[in-house]
């Protein structure tokens, strides 16, 4: 291992200006030294993108990446923040095993976070032992990169490295790292952290920075906090709507797991429904429901809520005006919400005008998918089909049961009739193509993916990497990979402990 207290030369050009906000919103720290760190996946694209230099990368990846050596620039700390879990307030979480190096900018100027996730405990771990497993490190890479290519705001995964350690869970595991890119890792539990300990001044910093970071036209705002808050509403919005529409259960919406940025982050017990069913609950842990499909809209406005209660101070010395002003704004996120999930439902169905009553027939087509049980994506992608007038692997995915072969058909028979009307209906199958994917990462492929992957081979985790970031553009030989799971195999479970 290269001497750990010489800066890594020449990699790209790293800043820290969290690093320079004051004590108490982080921890400066160092990664546990990996024993044999090997580069198990590499990002070349982003890398590239990141302006990361191609020599020194090819020559010290898994050292940087397992946190060894440390580039010139980075500053590697560990973010101070609390949260609600599942409702309940936790004053303190914290980066109970990551650590952000630093900043990059990419080719467009952008400011982007680069941190390690499994580099060894902090002075947040708790319990904790601060590391990760490789099954849910490429569990990580392979979902965050897919969401990415689905055209969802997310964090993205720069590389994973096998630290050469065992981690224990119920057995020893080879523990991984997940070099993690994030617009940002502020969380509404960032504010939380500070707002729980009366540190109002703290609050009014992070206010600063968040606004520099993705909302730098509120600062000239009549109210910045304010303008913060409309910010995170619209693009919360804007990602649980990209969420909904592609059946995806993101499972642990802890206000710690709520970006300011509005990327997903935190692939934990996340799932890709297959039969459609809002009240589909894939972690072990949410006895409840709490974070079930359809609850997610929900759920991210709560989350939003705690955001407001933290800005109240800072939105008007009047309190009850504060609260009046938050709640107006928190009303943008029914609004926007509605909004985007007709843009995409209409995008869905291959329309391209708006017609009243486009919103219903979406809805009555997640009423004839639920009533069929039928895979949500497959049944997606079988309108294109339909659209050029070949309704039969439609029917043939929801017609299972007399409600659902009588629902169809009016369905489809509406929804035709509304085609119809399009200026340019022959198109529609390709639209429909360019927004209804494929290849997702279903369940069970992924957990095969992961197991070949834990026991030393790649190539599953490849493959289904390959398709799932080119998820519209079907490939033959790979029809495996858009098979669900076959009704006999157990429930699909997740568990939070990663
Ligand atoms: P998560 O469920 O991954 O969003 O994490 C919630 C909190 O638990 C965060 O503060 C994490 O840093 C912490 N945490 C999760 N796993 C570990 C671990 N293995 N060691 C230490 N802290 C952890
Ligand atoms: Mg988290």
């Amino acid at each position: 291992m290269t001497d750990p207290i010489q800066p890594l030369e020449g990699l790209v050009t790293f800043d820290n200006t969290y690093a320079r906000l004051p004590d108490g919103f982080f921890v400066p720290w160092r990664a546990e030294p990996a024993s044999r760190p090997q580069l198990l996946k590499l990002n070349e694209s982003l890398a590239a993108e990141l302006g990361f230099d191609p020599d020194v990368l090819a020559a010290a990846a898994a050292e940087v990446f397992s946190g060894n050596i440390v580039p010139r620039g980075a500053e590697p700390i560990a973010q101070a923040y609390a949260g609600h879990q599942f409702g309940g307030f936790s004053p303190q979480l914290g980066d109970g095993r990551a650590l952000l190096l630093g900043e990059v900018k990419d080719q467009q100027g952008r400011r982007l976070d680069v941190q390690l996730k499994g580099s060894g405990r902090t002075p947040f771990s708790r319990g904790g032992d601060g590391k990760a497993a490789i099954g849910p490190v490429l569990r990580e890479y392979l979902v965050a990169e897919a969401m990415h290519a689905l055209g969802v705001p997310t964090t993205r995964a720069l590389a994973a490295v096998a630290t050469g350690d065992p981690v224990y869970r119920e057995t020893a595991l080879p523990g991984a790292v997940l070099t993690r890119v994030a617009s940002s890792h502020l969380r509404v539990g960032t504010f939380q952290f500070f707002a729980a300990r009366d540190q109002r001044d703290h609050v009014e910093q992070l206010m600063h920075y968040a606004i520099d970071r993705h909302d730098p036209q509120a600062a000239d705002s009549e109210n910045p906090a304010l303008a913060l808050l409309a910010g995170v509403v619209e693009r919360q919005a804007l990602l649980v709507s990209r969420w909904m529409l592609l059946g995806f259960v993101h499972g642990v919406m802890n206000t710690d797991n709520s970006t300011i940025s509005g990327e997903t982050i935190d692939y934990g017990p996340c799932a890709f429904m297959e039969s459609y069913d809002p009240a589909s609950v894939y972690s072990s842990i949410d006895h409840g429901g709490r974070y079930a499909f359809g609850n997610q809209p929900k759920i991210a406005l709560w989350n939003l809520a705690r955001l407001a209660e933290t800005l109240i101070p800072l939105i008007d010395s009047d309190e009850e005006r504060a609260v009046a002003r938050a709640k107006e704004t928190l009303d943008g996120f029914p609004e926007a919400y509605v909004r985007e999930q007709l843009r995409g439902s209409r995008a869905k169905l291959g329309l391209r005008t708006e017609t009243e009553g486009d919103a219903e027939l979406f809805q009555g087509l997640l009423e004839l998918l639920e009533a069929a049980g039928a895979d949500y994506t497959n049944s997606m992608r079988a309108l294109a089909r339909a659209a050029e007038g070949d309704t039969a692997a439609l029917r043939s995915r929801v017609e299972t049961n007399e409600r659902a072969e009588s629902l169809a058909s009016d369905w489809i028979t509406a929804w035709q009739a509304r085609l119809s009307k399009e200026p340019e209906a022959t198109s529609a199958g390709d639209r429909i193509r360019s927004v209804n994917p494929l290849y997702v990462p279903r369940n069970e492929k992924v957990e095969d993916a992961l197991r070949a992957a834990e026991e030393g081979d790649l190539t599953p985790f490849d493959r289904l990497l390959e398709r799932t970031t080119a998820p519209f553009e079907r490939v033959e030989g790979f029809d495996d990979l858009t098979e669900p799971a076959s009704p006999e195999s157990p429930p699909y479970r997740t568990f939070c402990g990663t």
